[in-house]
């Protein structure tokens, strides 16, 4: 007995025939699977990442936000947007960019904005005691709170002024 013919299709990204087998399931194809072979799928998907990193960096917060039990707050700004805002390194050590940072950590409840991500270092990132975090975190705070006293003295100086 010979035995039973393989099913073969062919892949409509690289035109190879396989066996059904190599192509994934899909419900609503006529066939009941995918177009593109799983080895074609898996490439695809890697270049999607690779094209909009922010789309992951969104679905892994707010994973972890749901595991810290905080709500999610996403506000969406692309890796371009980061970059022109924070440059092109860690922000707190100027290594390579890495990874997505959140200065107010998401397991404090930080959001997912522009505002609260920095690009990162791997070990800037996981280790919020990093000499080179905490001296940068310092001196974001000292600039902040300078700048918020001058424009009160300016506020107040303005005033001064309409007063007198
Ligand atoms: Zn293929
Ligand atoms: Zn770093």
């Amino acid at each position: 007995m010979s035995p039973a013919p393989t099913t073969l299709k062919r892949c409509l990204k690289c035109s190879t025939e396989k066996p059904l087998e190599s192509f994934a399931r899909q419900a609503k194809a006529s066939d009941g699977r995918h177009s593109y072979c799983r080895d074609c799928d898996r490439i695809r998907r890697r270049n999607d990442r690779a094209a909009s990193p922010h789309l992951e960096w969104e679905a892994t917060y707010r994973q972890r936000a749901h595991a810290y039990g905080n709500a999610a707050v996403v506000f969406t700004f692309t890796r371009e947007e980061l970059v022109d805002r924070y440059g092109d390194e860690c922000a707190w050590c100027g290594g390579p960019f890495e990874e997505l940072d959140h200065n107010v950590p998401v397991a404090s409840g930080g959001p997912h904005t522009l505002e609260n991500c920095r690009p990162s270092c791997g070990p800037c990132n996981r280790d919020n005691s990093h000499p080179a975090k905490v001296a940068k975190r310092r001196r974001e705070a000292v600039i902040t709170a300078v700048r918020a006293r001058q424009s009160a003295h300016e506020a107040e100086a303005r005033l001064a002024l309409v007063l007198t």
